[in-house]
């Protein structure tokens, strides 16, 4: 009996110990969790940058500058992340504030109630980025936290839509792009970009094109791959440009009819000029700036980007000189 009893004893002050340090546990993870809840929470509340009002930004914001570029009446950048400066003064200004909430990749614009009008916001999407001068051409929003934010566009096009880079996916999206006849093609211009890739693909069809140099395990079921330096047609209103240096198979679209050369990360506007991002180059700043170069052998006006700002030139000759001053100034630098 002894040495029958004596173990369960044992047993039973394991156990208790056991217990005794599993609610110990169940203290330090209840204290941790509410740690975390309290820091969530104060994550998601308003920045003190912001102007008392409706809108805020939290302290989540990734500086991405997008709610600074689309409603840029009432955003600003404020220490490193964004904040609200003004509050939305008319239904013109309330609405681009709220597409730049929706737009948000991290979620991180807030209203102080529920938006009344929300859903029919979300019926805004594709945004037109000019109605009168591209037809057809949209800025899409939905900016994905995957894609470091970056912006995606849907040319619509006789031959078949294609959405340049990815949105963030919802259903409400992809319905509102399957009203404009859906994409026949997802061009994607390297592997930062890609974003929901691989639900766009499922749920529109559309064939995705990406250099075979940026594809990796996410994107290896890519249905193009594109191979060598090209440069690629689409067919004779689209000319795919490799320009090596952001990374090594970033590709940038020409699309003809409008003029329009969308980047991605290869060349934008910045907050204070034109920029090449050398601050997240991946392969090599002259090798980009070299790319800059090709640019000056292509008829665009308008540059439409992943990253940075939209920019607009009054002709090719207006495009070829800034392009010029750009490289003049960095190849001093280098
Ligand atoms: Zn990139």
């Amino acid at each position: 009996m002894a040495a029958a009893t004596a173990p369960t004893s044992f047993h039973i002050r394991r156990s208790f110990n056991y217990n005794a340090n599993l609610q110990n546990s169940f203290r330090k993870v209840r204290s941790v969790k509410a740690r975390s809840i309290i820091t969530a929470n104060s994550l998601r509340a308003p920045r003190p940058q912001n102007v008392s009002g409706e809108f805020f930004v939290d302290h989540t914001c990734i500086d991405c500058d997008t709610c600074r570029w689309m409603a840029p009446e009432n955003f600003t950048r404020a220490g490193d992340m964004s904040a609200v400066f003004k509050q939305p003064s008319c239904e013109e200004e309330r609405l681009r504030a709220l597409q730049a909430l929706l737009s948000c990749p991290t979620s991180s614009i807030h209203t102080e109630k529920p938006p009344h009008d929300i859903l029919e916001v979300q019926k805004t999407f594709p945004i037109p980025i000019d109605e009168h001068t591209l037809p057809g051409v949209y800025h899409c929003g939905y900016h994905s936290d995957k894609s470091f934010g970056a912006a995606s566009y849907l040319i619509v096009r006789a031959e078949g839509n294609i959405l340049v880079d990815s949105p963030r996916y919802t259903t409400q999206l992809e319905n509102n792009l399957k009203m404009l006849g859906g994409a026949r093609y997802m061009f994607l211009t390297h592997s930062d970009d890609v974003a929901d890739h691989e639900k766009w693909s499922n749920h529109l069809g559309c064939e995705r094109i990406l250099h075979s140099l940026e594809v990796d395990h996410s994107t290896a079921a890519v249905e193009i791959k594109l191979e060598g330096s090209g440069p690629w047609s689409l067919s004779d209103d689209v000319t795919l440009v490799h320009t090596p240096g952001h990374t090594e198979g970033s590709v940038c679209l020409l699309y003809k009819p409008r003029n329009i050369l969308f980047t991605g990360d290869h060349f934008a506007m910045g907050e204070r000029g034109w920029t090449i991002f050398e601050r997240y180059n991946k392969l090599s700043v002259p090798k980009q700036l070299n790319s800059v170069k090709l640019m000056l052998d292509l008829d665009f006006e308008w540059i439409l980007p992943g990253h940075g700002r939209r920019a607009k030139f009054k002709d090719v000759e207006e495009k070829n000189s800034s392009l010029r001053a750009f490289l003049e100034t960095k190849m001093q630098l280098l």
